[in-house]
Parts: C-alpha cells; sequence; structure tokens
C-alpha cells in the first residue's frame, strides 16, 4: 500500500507531493510487489502521536528544510 500526500514547505512554500510506502507483513507469504512512483518525496514515519496519528519529516528538495507533519491513518503504519 502506497500513501500520497501533498505538503507546503514552512520555510520556501513549494508544494511537495509526497509518497510513503506502507511496509507489508511477511505473514501472509505473498508479497506483492510494489513500484514506488518517480519525482516524488518519500517523507519518513518518525513517530506515533496517537491512535491515527503518525508524525512525518522529509526534506525539502528546493531548499532543504527539514519539514515535519502529522499524518492521520486508520490503518496502522
Ligand atoms: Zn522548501
Amino acid at each position: 500500500m502506497i500513501l500520497y500526500g501533498n505538503h507546503t514547505c514552512t520555510k520556501c512554500n513549494s508544494s511537495n507531493e509526497w509518497a510513503y510506502l506502507v511496509p507489508q507483513k511477511l505473514s501472509n507469504g505473498n508479497l506483492v510487489a510494489t513500484t514506488l512512483p518517480k519525482h516524488k518525496i518519500y517523507p519518513r514515519k518518525n513517530r506515533r502521536l496517537s491512535e491515527t496519528e503518525y508524525e512525518m519529516s522529509y526534506r525539502c528538495p528546493k531548499c532543504d528544510e527539514l519539514n515535519k507533519f502529522t499524518y492521520v491513518s486508520d490503518t496502522y503504519l
């Protein structure tokens, strides 16, 4: 599963499209090959904030600012 989103850089105001690949469980024994889209930003998951909120971060490709944002998801990331 891949999540997509958009975040505006807090420093240079550029609009950054991102994609996040949710790690798959190995238990179902049937790995689905997933191709990540190119030209996107891949944020990393920092920590879980609550049941449904996750803190993500990425570096802006334009100004190199470290951006953090909160992603809300019903499924466990
Ligand atoms: Zn920026």
